[in-house]
């Protein structure tokens, strides 16, 4: 199959749909890869790195798309990329289409076949191709914390390791799963004093068994987590409720019981947050107060560190591409019923349910 690999066009994104270690999986499966020129640049991958992976060089999109008969991406196509899109292609991306009829209408209109990241699912009901974004923002969430809890960017003044002699920061983690297990590590491995608040027993077994007591696994009733927030020097948002908007779980009224210069740190603002003040925020201008409460809500954490992001990104998406390239995308999803939940748009129309119920489409 020939496979194409344009440069990533949405602002401020510097992820390459595949690096070169990937590429050169795919040419070594006796596949031709189509790269742009440059498209690894964000990512330190040269266009000499890529040529050495096997693959060959294209100048501009356009060649990409017209000589490929799959694209490989990260975010969304643009609409300048819907357009470059035809009736035989093959799309594997992020599409996060139910919010965005604008790209589900241009999708279908170029009638090519899109399967998405996000909608991919595994045995244990996970979304195998979210959970690695879902872990370098969980990790983020306790760097940029720490970083906010410092005086001069207006938290509290507070190191979360502490000193011999002095206590560590608390940091309060509501919702356990990937994002907030992943930021307990990074809090316990600091030396913070770290709470976890979730609705699952099973996940608050898990999380108890995990951390052996250097973590403090909690369920989130109201009264506990207020509690723990208002004891917190770090509060991460973490939670999420799949298919809906995430609950608002600390209301403004609730920010005078926190220390002032605490920090909330909301992952879920992708989701809309889990803050009733949060709102998103760019990492150009990344925080703001809100009643002496310093918030960070940036809504693509992982576009930050985008080589890390990449490499976690193709790592979980390279053994679907394979599968596509090597057996094409029927057969694919007719081997594998979690793959086919990835199939979102087809032959002019929308197929996955939950999205054509979300943009009111018959499927
Ligand atoms: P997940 O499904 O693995 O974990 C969510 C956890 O929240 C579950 O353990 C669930 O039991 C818990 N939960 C649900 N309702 C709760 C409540 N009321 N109180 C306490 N706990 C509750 O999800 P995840 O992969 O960890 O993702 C978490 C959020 O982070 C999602 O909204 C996701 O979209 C977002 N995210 C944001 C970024 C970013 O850049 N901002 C990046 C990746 C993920």
């Amino acid at each position: 199959m020939r496979i194409g690999i344009p440069t990533e066009i949405k602002n401020h994104e510097y992820r390459v749909g595949m690096a070169p270690a990937g590429v050169s999986e795919l040419v070594h499966h006796g596949h031709s890869v189509l790269v742009q020129r440059g498209a690894g640049a964000g990512i330190g991958a040269s266009d000499a790195d890529y040529t050495a992976a096997g693959a060959t060089l294209a100048d501009g999109a356009q060649a990409v798309f017209a000589g490929s008969d799959m694209i490989i991406k990260v975010k969304e196509p643009q609409p300048q990329e819907c357009a470059l899109l035809r009736k035989d292609q093959l799309l594997f991306t992020y599409l996060h289409l139910a919010p965005d009829p604008q790209q589900a209408q241009a999708l279908m209109a170029s009638g090519c076949t899109a399967i998405a990241y996000e909608t991919i699912t595994d045995d244990r009901g996970g979304l195998p191709l979210l959970a690695p974004m879902s872990e370098v923002a969980g990790r983020m969430a306790i760097q940029v914390g720490a970083v906010s809890l410092q005086k001069a960017n207006g938290g509290l003044g507070v190191l979360l390791g502490g000193v011999p002699g002095v206590p560590p920061g608390h940091v309060v983690i509501v919702g356990g799963g990937v994002v907030g297990y992943q930021a307990a590590l990074m809090a316990t491995g600091l030396g913070a004093r770290v709470t976890i608040l979730d609705r699952s027993l099973p996940r608050l077994r898990w999380l108890d068994d995990q951390f052996k007591g250097r973590a403090q696994a909690i369920y989130a009733t109201q009264q506990a987590s207020m509690t723990a927030f208002a004891d917190a020097d770090l509060i991460v948002g973490a939670v999420l409720v799949p298919g809906a908007a995430a609950p608002k779980l600390i209301r403004r009224a609730d920010l005078s019981r926190l220390k002032p210069g605490c920090v909330l740190v909301d992952v879920a603002i992708d989701q809309g947050g889990c803050f009733e003040t949060s709102r998103a925020t760019t990492h150009q201008d990344p925080t703001f107060v809100v009643d002496g409460i310093l918030h960070y809500c940036v809504a693509n954490m992982p576009g930050a560190v985008p080589r890390t992001s990449t490499h976690a990104l193709n790592n979980a998406t390279l053994p679907y591409a394979l599968a596509l390239a090597d057996k094409g995308w029927q057969t694919a999803c007719r081997d594998n019923a979690h793959l086919a939940r990835g199939l979102n748009v087809h032959a002019g129309a929308i197929t996955c349910p939950e999205v054509a119920q979300e943009l009111g489409l018959p499927l």
